[in-house]
């Protein structure tokens, strides 16, 4: 390929990061199963300690597998570098732990995934950082939340439940002017659907359980730096401009630059918390990306039929998808991701919940199970599972109220995900 072509998406979601194996020709990236390397000598080891050169020490700071899937993931967001770690919540802990300390507040949609109201409701506070809640379809309540101690704001660009096309671009604007850089959690999304750095995000983090590894085979996460946030400018982030006392006292947003962020999450968070990918997970979600472009499209495309039959259908009382016209978020489905609006949404029995617990009972085809983007269709009645310590009031308010089912679609043969929910609505 000459040097003046940009590879497009489908090109990148195989090739990025990867080159047949050095040692062996091997083709695909091979799974590196070791937890060490060995230096050249003792000058090239005190090199690698001194971050003066890049290489393999230690398969918990980095791994040559887990190199090829965040040169692949920095690709496709179009971001500077990436960091994969074990789970998307572990890389959601690095990237506040490198922004955050002790008494610093930031800003969260609301409307997230359960999971991640937890984690920094809960799990965050004991670590004396304070998360303000704001509501993600209202850009102006971002505003109302920002004082001298916010460092961050934190959203997701497809929001379940709810069905929430998050308008990304209004929400970087408040990040500007408070001088904090914008957090995207793109994992209903992915990048094939929507790429947060072209309306402003500055990190980008993911769950690659979901759409990106896509197989419902391995749990694993990523953290994109856009490399658009000028860490030294603000001086807020002591982290990346104070000299490193790890590393003789260089000031890693000097040393790094535009990829400075991806360097402290590696060099500090990830070093010291310690939650990294292993080399086998990192090989079977590759393998996914290789064919994310198809399945996305026909994740969605399956989608949008199975929502305008349920829309048809006697015993359902509305069907929340954004990609059907009509839709209070078809607008902004149609602006932030023109190629469809994922594979997850939520619809309601017109009778509550022992119609849910009857459906979920009777689907055959349909996996009843907690989590989203598998290959194979998945069904889930909140009110009975993960929303059930729940008030009523409080799973109303989580979009989670009694009535409501969610589905994430798979790749079967469309028919056959219609039938099946045809047979089961039918028991109901
Ligand atoms: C699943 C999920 C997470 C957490 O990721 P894990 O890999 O399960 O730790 C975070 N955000 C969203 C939107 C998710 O769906």
């Amino acid at each position: 390929m000459s040097e003046d072509r940009k590879p497009g998406f489908n090109t990148l979601a195989i090739h990025a990061g990867a080159q047949p194996d050095p040692a062996t020709g091997a083709r695909a990236t091979p799974i590196y199963q070791t937890t060490s390397f060995v230096f050249d000598d003792v000058d090239h080891a005190a090199a690698l300690f001194n971050l003066e050169t890049f290489g393999n020490i230690y398969t918990r700071i980095m791994n040559p597998t887990q190199a090829v899937l965040e040169e692949r993931m920095a690709a496709l967001e179009g971001g500077t570098a990436a960091l994969a770690v074990a789970s998307g919540h572990a890389a959601q802990v690095i990237v506040l732990h490198t922004l955050m300390e002790p008494g610093d507040e930031f800003i969260a949609g609301r409307q997230l995934y359960g999971g991640s109201i937890n984690q920094f409701g809960q799990a965050f506070a004991k670590f004396d950082w304070t998360v303000k809640w704001a509501d993600t379809t209202d850009a102006d309540s971002f505003r109302a939340q920002v004082t001298p101690k916010t460092r961050a704001i934190f959203v997701e660009s497809i929001a379940n439940p709810g069905g929430i096309i998050t308008d990304i671009e209004a929400i970087a604007a408040v990040a500007k002017e408070a001088g904090v850089p914008l957090i995207v959690d793109n994992t209903l999304a992915t990048p094939y659907l929507t790429k947060p750095k072209e309306y402003g995000a500055d990190i980008i983090v993911h769950s690659l359980t979901k759409f990106l590894g896509g197989h419902g085979n391995s749990i694993g996460g990523v953290i994109v730096d856009c490399g658009t946030f000028d860490w030294m400018g603000s001086g807020r982030y002591p982290t990346l401009t104070a000299p490193c006392s790890s590393y003789h006292g260089i000031t890693l947003a000097e040393t790094f630059g535009n990829f400075a962020f991806a360097i402290a999450c590696r060099v500090l968070g990830l070093r010291d918390l310690g939650p990294a990918i292993s080399p086998m997970n990192a090989f079977l979600i590759l393998t996914g990306i290789e064919t994310l472009p198809l399945r996305m499209q026909r994740h969605c495309d399956n989608t949008l039929q199975v929502a305008e039959w349920l829309q048809g259908h006697d015993k359902v009382a509305w069907v929340n998808y954004a990609g059907l016209p009509g839709n209070k978020f078809n607008a902004l489905a149609r602006r932030y991701c023109p190629a469809g609006a994922g594979a997850v949404f939520t619809f309601g029995l017109k009778d509550g919940y022992e119609a849910g617990i009857a459906l979920v009972s009777n689907v055959q085809l349909f996996s009843h199970l907690a989590n989203i983007g598998d290959t194979r269709s998945l069904i889930i009645h909140p009110a009975s599972t993960t929303h059930r310590q729940l008030s009523d009031e409080h799973r109303e308010r989580a979009g989670a109220g009694a009535d409501v089912v969610r589905l994430s679609v798979g790749l079967e043969s469309v028919d056959d995900i219609i039938a099946d929910l045809d047979q089961a609505l039918a028991a109901v």
